[in-house]
């Protein structure tokens, strides 16, 4: 009898964007061979460097991709993780590019990555090699405010950003703009209010705009808004933290799990996301949260049956291994290359909704750019017009009630005349960027009928807004 065989699934996210890539990429016409331009990564520096932890020397291997010079500064994170490696790198630098331009972010894509688990590392010690690092992209020009500005991403965040604008600070003193040669910095040393909740706060407003839309609903078949609807977030970090805690407060959603690395709680009645927080803070872990039951598998999040899935951690986590036991309508792409191509193709035969990581987690990168325009123009957002915004409104709300002879009811009056800061600012320009690009996107896929689902169709905008910069500003010499 023939042996069965089952065909290996290709986990290397460099093939997996290129396949992505590829099969949108025939719904684009441009001159031959600027597509293979478009998806080829332009440049990678690869080093290797010296620490010294104690009395040992040890060895660090980091990578900076550059995807895509149609657009400079080019931008993207730097990780952090034990699994780095070039492929993964220049597969995010890919996606980097292409979320860019769907959020009409202008930038073009870059990523990084130092291959080390941060857990594993004092702060001091991870100060150094962050300082090294930097320093090495100094010296062969892969950092800069007009070159390449990184941000914090899987397993970096604030404190690293300070590292590297500190260091970068060093190396040019006396230049006006060394502050924008990094994003996501805190908020005292250049960084920008709403950052840090920046790509959670955009997967909320991406979910927001789906249940606002019928035709969406109706094609997926879903139904009512997020208040009640059960999430599952696999990820309590920067991103998956700010994601369930913004659906929990001030959507009225239900997070029926989360996830961490070293186990998954459960409750179907909801769990408090500010008490989890609270209880991870004091314990430093997720494990055993009160009222709720712990369950050992940090995978088992994925698994719970839930209206929305939000995988916030690392690629390659809904495969053809557990593709059989998701069970929900939305899966939300927080985390980059989450899904693999057949786990995808198997989903959106259920009918699944898939929300992609290069349209839905690029509230990050959008919010970056507001602190890098910040950094350059040296001026909070609203410093100028805040007072006399508030002034405007104030004697507006006046004269409607001079005239009307009545006054509006005191939380009506006092909404009308708050003080609008730097956070409203940026949320405002936020939602302006998810919504939009939303609709660029349900457009793409409503009118070339072949694309039936949402990845193609963002891939497809990604492609046509780089190939028109190509093609309008040429091609040198
Ligand atoms: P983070 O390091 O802040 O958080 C990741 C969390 O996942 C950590 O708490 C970690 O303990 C947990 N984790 C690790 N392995 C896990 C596992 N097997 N199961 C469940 N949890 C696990 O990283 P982040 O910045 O939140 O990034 C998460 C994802 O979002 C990455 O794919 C990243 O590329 C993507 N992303 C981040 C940003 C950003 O602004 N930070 C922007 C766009 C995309």
């Amino acid at each position: 009898m023939a042996k069965k065989t089952v065909a290996v699934e290709d986990l290397n996210l460099n093939n997996i964007v290129s396949q992505q890539f590829d099969r949108a990429a025939r719904f684009v016409k441009l001159p031959e061979g600027l597509l293979e331009q478009i998806k080829a990564c332009n440049n990678v520096y690869h080093v290797q460097f010296p620490v010294k932890i104690g009395d040992r020397y040890m060895i660090f291997h980091g990578w900076r991709a550059e995807h895509s010079h149609h657009r400079k500064p080019l931008k993207g994170g730097i990780r952090y993780s034990r699994m780095v490696n070039q492929d993964e790198i220049m597969a995010l630098a890919a996606l980097m590019t292409y979320k860019c331009a769907i959020a009409n972010v202008p930038f073009g894509g870059s990523k990084g990555g130092v291959r080390l688990s941060p857990r594993e590392y004092t702060s001091e010690q991870l100060e150094k090699i962050t300082r090294r690092f930097t320093a090495e992209l100094i010296a062969k020009n892969f950092i800069g405010p007009g070159i390449n500005v990184p941000a914090p991403d899987y397993g970096t965040g604030e404190r690293e950003m300070a590292w590297i604008a500190d260091t970068y600070d060093a190396f040019h003193p006396g230049q006006l703009d060394n502050m924008a040669c990094v994003t996501g910095k805190p908020v005292s040393q250049g960084g920008i209010h709403g950052r840090k909740e920046a790509t959670g706060r955009g997967i909320v407003f991406a979910l927001r705009e789906v249940f606002r839309r019928p035709e969406v609903l109706q094609k997926y078949r879903l139904s009512g808004s997020l208040e009640g609807k059960r999430v599952a977030v696999q990820g309590f970090g920067n991103v998956g933290y700010h994601v369930a805690k913004i659906l929990f407060d001030e959507d009225g959603a239900k997070i029926v799990a989360v996830g961490e690395w070293d186990c998954t709680v459960v409750h179907p009645g909801g769990i408090d996301v500010n008490a989890l927080d609270a209880h991870r803070r004091e314990t430093g872990s997720i494990q055993g949260f009160p009222g709720a039951e712990t369950l050992p598998d940090p995978g088992d999040s994925l698994e719970v049956e839930c209206d929305i899935l939000i995988p916030a951690a690392l690629e390659n986590q809904i495969t053809t291994a557990n593709m059989d036991r998701i069970r929900c309508r939305i899966l939300a792409e927080a985390a980059n290359g989450p899904t693999t191509p057949r786990a995808e193709e198997h989903l959106l035969e259920k009918g699944v909704l898939i929300l992609p990581d290069i349209y839905l987690n690029s509230g990050g990168v959008t919010v970056s750019y507001f602190e890098w325009t910040k950094n350059i123009s040296h001026m909070r957002y609203g410093r100028l017009e805040k007072r006399l915004d508030e002034y405007q409104r104030t004697n507006l709300v006046r004269a409607t009630e001079e005239l009307v002879q009545r006054r509006f009811p005191e939380e009506v009056r006092q909404n009308l005349i708050r003080e609008i800061g730097e956070e409203d600012l940026v949320n405002s320009g936020l939602e302006e960027t998810m919504v939009t690009a939303f609709r660029e996107i349900w457009e793409i896929q409503e009118r070339i009928e072949e694309i039936q689902d949402v990845r193609t169709a963002a891939y497809v905008d990604a492609i046509q807004k780089v190939g028109k910069a190509y093609l309008e500003l040429g091609v040198f010499p």
